[in-house]
């Protein structure tokens, strides 16, 4: 059957189907981190007119004594890996431990060198999920003692303006990496923004020179974009092989399918892709060992089309209506989660599964352009 076709029913609830909501300002906000082309670093020519500069920093926690997570590094220390109970692949527990080891990592920066990481956040305009996106993002900075700087221009600010925070920022020796938060207001355009982040400080890793050369071989890029990389931490933590495996990735977008199936390939193991206008969906995810669904659509991915166990990483976060819950909706995957758990060896929840891992990995793309900008070990 074409996946075009499919009912998706909220088959995580017993009682009647569920119907799926559109986002909107009260329903919960997306981990999507933004995506963006970037240039090398210029000079700031004229300082922004009405930007306020907040930055903050704090002492990390004492998490974890494991070592740093590192660009496409195996996690082959035995302390690192965690154990799968009840078929559970819990992103909230990886994303935890990481935190700790990047708070480690960056104390150790600190006392060896003076130098403290430093992420920027450029948000425009007074949406309120992009202003609670950019706190989170803050919050998730000064728990491993990251400096987080954000720069908060009005609505009608002018593109102008918003070039020269970012050129600003680039220029800042304390910054090392930035995010301008999007959607940015209609009046701008996205891609020359955008395009003048410096592509060392472009720690969402969407610029084409990092796709590309995640694509090529003996090639390495400056950044994995931050989901996909979470979607192979978890399998690295938890010890599950990828080499030799047989992949399916549900989903080719630039920000997750595509990057995802890059990585996976990288690791060895043989990918398929399936979209839109793929004719037999279930048919091709059901031979495959790793299934990674990135589609946006609730509980598309039904126990049928799984393997027996096979390992699941469900990205999507998709609202679907539940009378029974305060906000009257509930989060779902794209996985049919009660039905797939019973067929796979190991699932990931939704929520608590992917997106705590995208936030760990924006964190970790920022500690490592530090650890390169400075060239500490
Ligand atoms: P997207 O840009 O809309 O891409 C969706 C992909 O799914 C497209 O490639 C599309 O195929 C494919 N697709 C759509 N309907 C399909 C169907 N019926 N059968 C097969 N393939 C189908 O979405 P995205 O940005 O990748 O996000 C995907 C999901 O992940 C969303 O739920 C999003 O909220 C979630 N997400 C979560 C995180 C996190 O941190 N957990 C981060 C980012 C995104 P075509 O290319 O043919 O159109």
């Amino acid at each position: 059957m074409a996946a075009a076709s499919m009912v998706f029913t909220d088959c995580s609830s017993t009682t009647a189907a569920a119907r799926l909501l559109p986002f909107t300002r009260t329903t919960p906000l997306l981990l999507r981190t933004t995506q963006y082309a970037v240039v090398f670093p210029r000079r700031l020519i004229h300082p922004p007119r009405t930007l306020s500069i907040h930055s903050s920093s704090s002492s990390p926690s004492q998490l974890s004594t494991a070592s740093i997570v590192s660009e496409n590094e195996k996690h082959e220390k035995s302390d690192t890996k965690l154990e799968i109970v009840n078929k559970r692949l819990d992103g909230k527990k990886v994303a935890e431990k990481i935190r700790g080891e990047i708070a480690e990592e960056v104390s150790r920066m600190k006392d060896a060198i003076g130098v403290v990481p430093g992420l920027a956040v450029i948000l425009v305009g007074d949406r309120e999920e992009s202003a609670t996106y950019v706190s989170k993002k803050k919050e998730a900075c000064e728990v491993v003692g990251i400096t987080s700087f954000e720069v908060h221009l009005p609505e009608d600010a002018t593109e102008q303006e918003v070039l020269d925070s970012i050129s600003g920022f680039n220029e800042d020796p304390s910054v090392h990496g930035i995010l301008v938060q999007l959607p940015l207001p209609r009046h701008m355009d996205e891609q020359n923004i955008l395009n003048a982040v410096s592509i060392e400080k472009d720690v969402d890793g969407f610029h084409p020179l990092n796709i590309g050369c995640l694509a090529m071989r003996g090639r390495e890029p400056f950044f994995v974009p931050c989901t996909p990389k979470g979607c192979i931490e978890l399998l690295h933590r938890y010890d599950i092989p990828i080499k030799g495996k047989r992949a399916v990735v549900i989903g080719r977008s630039n920000i997750v399918g595509m990057p995802v199936a890059l990585l996976l390939q990288r690791e060895d193991a043989t990918v398929s892709i399936v979209h839109s206008r793929t004719k037999n969906p279930e048919e091709l995810t059901k031979q495959a060992d790793i299934v990674i669904a990135a589609v946006g659509q609730a509980n598309m991915v039904r126990g049928s089309w799984i393997k027996p166990g096979a390992v699941v990483i469900d990205v999507g976060i998709n609202p679907v209506e539940d009378k029974t819950k305060r906000s009257g909706f509930r989060l779902v995957g794209d996985v049919c989660y009660k039905e797939a758990k019973e067929i796979a060896s190991a699932i990931t929840p939704v929520p608590g599964g992917v997106g705590p891992m995208t936030i760990a990995m924006l964190l970790t793309n920022t500690l490592i352009s530090a650890k390169r900008i400075h060239n500490f070990q």
